[in-house]
């Protein structure tokens, strides 16, 4: 087994081709020789892991840093003919281990294939290559009047082609929902080689099953994306972010859904409890107001079309959450105030990780709303009970909540991965109890993989198997991953 990862790997591997000098000469011919890596050690460890942690890492055998779908598709006709293992790779920023290369073999890296190919106000759409960053897109389409609706808070990092692949979640599922909702075409190669065209700039098809949406989430097990066709929303009207400090977690929660019932335009509610905005606000060199006595945050964002019915609605929320128990409510009154509050948001996760470098982000379970506070309190109890530190946080009017849990001292890190999925495995076997699943938005990757399969019906599984053997007969894309081989 090469690599470190929980679980042996090495009977999977025994399936699959390896890269002899011949084959990699052919896969040179297929992405040109300056697009391929490989016999570099240095250079391929960056492809060895993503954001699931360092205790997940397996080497690839060579890296391919395709420039055209022509070139993907070349490159899945060698690998198809002589079996060999391919991953596909956005920016690795993923946290479910579904972007490293389990048994080697090529990972398919879509980095060079980062142009906005097209912004079409007319059809309210952009073409994109899959290694656009999100936020990039964000910004372009902005320029123009658009507002692209993805929002996952890796925005300035992760590739729509990743977000695309694992259907990402973000800080604006409420208002726009998650990024299926936003894809209305994909350009995808088949392991095969094959190029499939599916969707397009319409927003309406009832035209026979839809592969399209089946790639969405499907974390690079069925085809690999070379273009994407987005929605693009006008942009909103005004917004305003508020900063909600609570003496407890509970009156946080259970603020939640009375703010969403207003029925005023909320775009975003994140969750932030006291553990990890001390992490946050420490490793961004800030202090919120209220951090010393407040137990919890919410940071809600929302939106009006005027400045009257903006003022209103934060009048409105900010009453209801006084009432409600909450300590103060600040309105951010200028860019900068309100960047000072994302900024604690968006850098939780990487404070996390220089907090404790082993640290675990893969937590990620969605309940409804109604009983969200009862997942609060069964993941509090499960830190209790095991002495593990756990911060709270998350995509809260969801019902997506990330705990993130910290290696206790003297614990092995491999002892502590397989540790800290058993304690997550424990929290997802809740979260269906309640009515939830195990993951919104990071998917199933490796890390899942195992409570995942263990929780569904046979049946669902056998049909899901029954696709991802037409789409890769040869089980040669991802293997390992969501359905593990
Ligand atoms: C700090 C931080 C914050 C995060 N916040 C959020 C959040 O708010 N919401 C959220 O949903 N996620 C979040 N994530 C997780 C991650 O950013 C998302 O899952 C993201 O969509 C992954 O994109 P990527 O380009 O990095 O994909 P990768 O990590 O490279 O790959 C992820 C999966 O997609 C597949 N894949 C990638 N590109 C393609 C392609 N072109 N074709 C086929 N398959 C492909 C890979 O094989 C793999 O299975 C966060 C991560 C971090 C580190």
């Amino acid at each position: 087994m090469t690599g470190t990862f929980f679980g042996n790997t090495d009977a999977l591997r025994e399936r699959y081709g390896k890269i002899t000098p011949e084959i990699l000469r052919e896969i040179q011919e297929a992405a040109g020789a300056k697009n391929v890596v490989a016999g570099d050690p240095e250079a391929l460890e960056s492809y060895a892991s993503d954001e699931a942690g360092i205790m997940f890492t397996s080497m690839p055998d060579a890296v391919v840093k395709a420039e055209s779908a022509e070139q993907v598709a070349a490159v899945m006709k060698v690998a198809s003919k002589y079996k060999i293992p391919v991953t596909p790779r956005g920016a690795g920023s993923g946290l479910a281990g579904a972007a490293v290369p389990l048994c080697g073999g090529i990972v398919l890296s879509l980095e060079k294939m980062n142009r906005i190919l097209e912004i079409d106000p007319v059809n309210r759409v952009a073409v994109v290559e899959p290694g656009v960053v999100t936020n990039e897109l964000c910004k372009a389409v902005a320029e123009q009047g658009f507002l692209y609706a993805g929002y996952p808070m890796s925005t300035e990092t992760s590739f729509i082609g990743g977000n695309v692949a694992t259907n990402a979640g973000g800080g604006k599922v409420i208002r726009y929902g998650n990024t299926r909702r936003h894809v209305l075409g994909l350009e995808v190669v088949l392991p095969t080689g094959t190029v499939l065209n599916l969707g397009g700039r319409i927003r309406k098809d009832t035209w026979g099953y839809s592969l399209m949406q089946l790639m969405v989430g499907s974390e690079g097990t069925l085809g690999i994306i070379t273009r994407v066709i987005v929605n693009l929303e006008p942009k909103p009207g005004k917004t305003v972010n508020l900063l909600v400090a609570f003496p407890d977690l509970d009156s946080a929660v259970d603020s939640v859904a009375k703010v969403v019932r207003t029925g005023i335009s909320v775009i975003s509610c994140e969750l932030m409890d006291k553990l990890s905005v001390n992490i946050a606000a420490s490793h961004v060199n800030t202090v919120l107001p209220y951090q010393d006595r407040a137990d919890a945050f919410l940071l809600i964002q929302i939106e009006g079309d005027s400045d009257e019915r903006l003022e209103e609605g934060y009048e409105k929320v900010g009453t209801l959450c006084l009432e409600n128990g909450a300590l103060e409510v600040f309105v951010a009154e200028s860019r900068t105030e309100s960047g000072m509050i994302w900024n604690i948001r968006q850098n939780l996760a990487e404070a996390m990780r220089a907090h404790d470098p082993y640290c675990s982000l893969s937590g990620d379970m969605v309940v409804p709303l109604s009983t969200v506070p009862e997942m609060v309190e069964e993941i509090r109890k499960a830190g209790k009970e095991r002495g593990i530190a756990v911060g709270i946080l998350g995509h809260i009017a969801d019902g997506n909540l990330h705990p993130i849990i910290f290696k206790p001292a003297g614990m092995e890190p491999m002892e502590w991965a397989e540790y800290a999925e058993a304690f997550y495995d424990d929290l997802t076997s809740v979260a269906i109890r309640l009515g939830g699943v195990g993951s919104g938005e990071h998917g199933i990757g490796y890390v899942k993989m195992p409570i995942f399969l263990h929780s569904k019906p046979a049946e669902e599984i056998e049909i899901m198997r029954g696709i991802k053997r037409s789409f890769d007969p040869d089980g040669i894309l991802n293997p390992g991953k969501l359905l593990g081989s």
